[in-house]
């Protein structure tokens, strides 16, 4: 219950302008470097091939969203296209996290379609995997809309995202099982702040609905993409996952970059399939400070970094 609170109260507090500026200032001292692997790709590389030679497989995503202009939303879907190329180069393998309202979803449904094409082309010209992430509740459906156009033109290459938080998403989940195939999707708690008339405020039912949403998948036979660190769900997944047989191609275990390594590794070494959400880039405070709401230990680390 006072988690709960103090989520909310964070996440109310990190949108203020003021603050953002302040934290900017202060930049990797607080604490960023923990959460988001460098602030170029160069920097960010050697902690993707230290993840890779340690068993793990690797989510990359450029940090970056809420894009509120066109000039802006092409010069992100620029920068996407130079990662993927420049990953091509690299011995990586390739498979990028992307935010809609970074290349334009925001703006319009016809410019984030648009610039989704030309981004989701490149990378099968690649051979890269191209996962739409949900942003906070305004873009649910045009991000669904986007996911749904992108998959009836053909392109293969892409999953997204759904959040347990939502009242809806279970009735999203079974549209998205009855329109598509074999969906990819990963299935998330959420990270925004959003209100009780669309989303549970409360942990049990986030996570009753987390559960409900993982095994509806599974059982529907599309790959799911199982990205918490909550063990305890973790554990339950696990038995589920035994009970049922499945094999290594239906689901993976996705963790965040800094988030539990001792989890990550023992995810892996027990055989499963874990790919790790490695962030870079200069546009890390939205990103930053949801990770900081999700535990109360991690604002202790930044404020010790700020006085030490
Ligand atoms: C790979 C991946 C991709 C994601 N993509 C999206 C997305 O597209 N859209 C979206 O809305 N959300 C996304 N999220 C974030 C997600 O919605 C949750 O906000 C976040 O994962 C925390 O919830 P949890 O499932 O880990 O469970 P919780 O119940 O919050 O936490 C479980 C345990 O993990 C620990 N933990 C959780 N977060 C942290 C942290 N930041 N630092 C240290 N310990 C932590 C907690 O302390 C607790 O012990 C993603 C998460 C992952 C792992």
């Amino acid at each position: 219950m006072w988690h709960d609170l103090y989520r909310k109260t964070l996440l109310g507090v990190a949108d203020a302008p003021f603050i953002e500026s302040v934290a900017k200032k202060q930049g990797m001292k607080i604490g960023v470097s923990r959460f988001v692997a460098g602030e170029t790709l160069e920097e960010a590389l050697p902690a993707l091939e230290k993840l890779e030679q340690s068993g793990l497989a690797i989510n990359l995503d450029l940090l970056g969203e809420f894009i509120s202009s066109e000039g802006g939303a092409e010069e992100m879907t620029l920068q996407i296209l130079d990662t993927l190329e420049r990953l091509e180069k690299t011995s990586l393998e390739r498979y990028m996290s992307v935010k809609p309202t970074q290349f334009g979803l925001g703006l319009s449904r016809d410019l984030g379609l648009k610039n989704a094409e030309r981004i989701l082309s490149k990378a099968q010209a690649v051979n890269a995997h191209i996962c739409l992430d949900m942003e906070n509740y305004p873009y649910l459906e045009p991000t669904l809309w986007l996911y749904q156009s992108l998959r009836e033109k053909g392109f293969a290459n892409v999953s997204t995202v759904l959040q347990s938080y939502l009242h809806r998403s279970m009735s999203d989940l079974k549209s998205l099982l009855e329109l598509d195939l074999k969906p990819t999707l990963r299935i998330v708690k959420g990270a925004y702040r959003e209100s009780p008339e669309v989303a549970f405020q409360d942990k049990a039912k986030v996570d009753a609905s987390y559960r409900e949403m993982v095994y509806a998948g599974l059982d529907a036979g599309a790959k799911i993409n199982i990205a918490t660190h909550d063990e305890g769900l973790i554990n339950e997944i696990k038995a589920y996952l035994r009970g049922a047989n499945l094999s290594k191609d239906h689901y993976e275990f996705q963790l965040l970059y800094g988030v539990k390594l001792g989890l990550q590794q023992s995810l892996a070494q027990e055989g499963h399939k874990v790919r790790i959400y490695v962030p870079y880039g200069k546009d890390w405070y939205g990103y930053f400070s949801r990770r900081l709401a999700e535990r109360p230990a991690n604002l202790m680390f930044v404020l010790r970094g700020l006085t030490g």
